[in-house]
């Protein structure tokens, strides 16, 4: 269930910033989802390939899915026909198979790409050197059929905020001294990062997508393990 007030609030807040919310939908019913539609919310994040195939299917209205999760290869063309947005790339290799698929349905393909902020071993990404390596190798401009629109980043998972202030202010600097890459399929305009527990930081940090999912829309009470 919706929590309208915590909505209406994250809302004006994030509005003031010029930031996006990504309402987080996954393991939710799709209730929840038409239930924030109808407050206007069109922005959904969904990470298990299956589950949002399903709910894409039986939700006829016009929403903007974005894929939060880890991608397998082998999965990019289940989702290549509508996703709005990916948001973790964290491989050269994905976002050719993201560009296949695209090509496919004659699309463009809205991509981010994962980096590397956590001490954790488990976050998938490129680390900074790794996405500057990307860059500065040109591969991205022959893949005619994404478009790289900015990074993504996970802080650790931890309640000590300083070593997340840390997190988010370096994926900050990298995005920052990445502006100088310009090309047609290459914009650097979008930093995902932040969410339910650490959105606030994030939004210090030049966030212009948050995505939010438990302080939305309630605790998950269960967790698939399928794709992790
Ligand atoms: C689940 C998830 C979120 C949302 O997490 P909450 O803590 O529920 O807000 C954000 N980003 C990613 C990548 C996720 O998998």
């Amino acid at each position: 269930m919706l929590n309208i007030e915590f909505f209406q609030n994250i809302k004006s807040e994030l509005s003031e910033k010029g930031c996006k919310l990504i309402a987080v939908s996954k393991t939710k019913p799709i209730e929840d989802i038409y239930e924030a539609f109808s407050y206007g919310q069109i922005d959904f994040g969904e990470n298990y390939v299956q589950e949002l195939c399903e709910k894409e299917k039986s939700i006829q209205d016009k929403i903007n899915w974005h894929f939060i999760g880890h991608l397998q290869s082998n999965k990019v063309k289940m989702i290549a026909p509508f996703i709005h947005l990916i948001h973790g790339v964290d491989s050269f290799k994905l976002l050719e198979q993201i560009n296949k698929q695209a090509a496919a349905c004659e699309r463009i393909i809205q991509c981010l790409l994962q980096v590397h902020i956590a001490n954790e071993e488990t976050k998938f990404g490129f680390d900074a050197k790794e996405i500057q390596e990307l860059l500065d190798s040109g591969k991205i401009q022959s893949l005619k059929n994404i478009s790289v629109n900015g990074f993504m980043g996970m802080a650790s998972f931890t309640t000590n905020e300083k070593t997340i202030h840390t997190e988010f202010s370096s994926l900050k600097s990298i995005f920052d001294g990445s502006q100088s890459y310009n090309e047609s399929n290459v914009q650097l305009k979008e930093l995902s990062m932040g969410m339910s527990s650490d959105y606030k930081i994030a939004l210090l940090y030049g966030s212009t997508m948050v995505r939010v999912g438990s302080a939305l829309f309630g605790e998950r009470l269960y967790v698939k393990k399928e794709n992790l």
